[in-house]
C-alpha cells in the first residue's frame, strides 16, 4: 500500500485520445493502457476517488470532417470517445480494477448512462468510473465536458493530462526562452492566450473556482505523483 499523503480526494482526471494511442500509428498502445490502469489502481487503493473522461482524438475529432455537417462530425467525436471509454473499463476490469464506465448517451446495451447521483455513488463505493460521450451536445470538447462534469460531482481536482508538461509563457517548441509557470491563474491564462486547456474549459473552471493541473501523461504515474502533492507540472487556479 503507498505510504505517501495524498492531496486530493476525489480526483477528476482527463485523458485525450492521443494518450491511449501513446503517439503510435494505431488507435491503441496496449502497454500503455496497462500502464494507465496500474498507475489508476494504484491512486484508487491510495484512497482517492476517481472519475475518468476519456477524448477521442486517437480515432475521430469532429474538426476532422472538414466537409462534414459539424454536427454530424461530432456525433461521430462522441462516439470516438465512448470507444475509448469501453476500451479503459475492459483493462481495468482485467487488472481486477472495479470500473464503470458510463455515457453521456445513453447507450444502455454497452454501458451505463451517466447520471451524476450514479457516478458519485459509484465512486463512493470503491469504483472508477469513466466516462464517454464528453457532454452529449456537439460543438464541445472534453476538456469543457470535463469541466462541467467534474464540477458535478464535486471533485478537488481537474488532472488534464496532456503532451505537455505544463504550461508555458510561449510554446517551448517553437521559443527557447519560453518559461514553465509553476502556477497560473485562468484570468493570466485566457488573457495571455495560452490554449493548453480549452478557453471554455479555463473560463468554466474559473467560473466555478475548481483548480486544474496540467502535466504529461507520457509517464502514467504522473497522475500519482501530482495526486501526491509533487510539483510536475502548472497547477491553474481561480
Ligand atoms: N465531442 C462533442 N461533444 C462533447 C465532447 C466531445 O461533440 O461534449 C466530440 C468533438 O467532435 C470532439 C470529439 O468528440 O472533437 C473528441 O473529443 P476531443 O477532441 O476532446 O478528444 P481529445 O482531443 O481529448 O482526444
Amino acid at each position: 500500500m503507498p505510504t505517501h499523503s495524498l492531496k486530493y480526494r476525489r480526483a477528476f482526471v482527463k485523458l485525450s485520445g492521443q494518450a491511449l494511442a501513446n503517439g503510435k500509428d494505431e488507435l491503441y498502445d496496449s502497454e500503455m493502457l496497462d500502464r494507465i490502469a496500474e498507475v489508476l489502481d494504484k491512486c484508487r487503493k491510495a484512497g482517492v476517488e476517481l472519475c475518468l473522461m476519456v477524448g477521442g482524438g486517437n480515432i475521430w475529432r469532429g474538426n476532422m470532417g472538414k466537409t462534414m455537417d459539424r454536427t454530424r462530425a461530432d456525433h461521430m467525436g462522441m462516439m470516438a470517445t465512448c470507444m475509448n471509454a469501453l476500451m479503459l473499463e475492459d483493462v481495468l476490469i482485467r487488472h481486477g480494477v472495479p470500473a464503470v464506465a458510463m455515457t453521456a448517451v445513453d447507450m444502455p446495451a454497452f454501458a451505463e448512462p451517466f447520471r451524476q447521483r450514479e457516478a458519485v455513488a459509484a465512486l463512493e463505493a470503491g469504483k472508477i468510473v469513466i466516462i464517454g460521450g464528453g457532454l452529449g451536445i456537439p460543438y464541445f470538447t472534453t476538456d469543457t465536458a470535463a469541466a462541467v462534469r467534474a464540477a458535478e460531482i464535486e471533485a478537488d481536482i481537474v488532472l488534464m493530462a496532456k503532451n505537455i508538461d505544463g504550461i508555458y509563457s510561449a510554446d517551448p517548441r517553437k521559443d527557447p526562452d519560453a518559461v514553465k509557470y509553476e502556477t497560473i491563474t485562468y484570468d493570466k491564462m485566457l488573457e495571455m492566450g495560452l490554449q493548453v486547456i480549452d478557453l471554455s474549459a479555463a473560463a468554466f473552471l474559473r467560473d466555478n473556482a475548481l483548480s486544474s493541473y496540467v502535466f504529461a501523461l507520457k509517464e502514467p504515474n504522473n497522475i500519482y505523483e501530482v495526486l501526491t502533492g509533487k510539483s510536475i507540472g502548472t497547477e491553474v487556479t481561480k
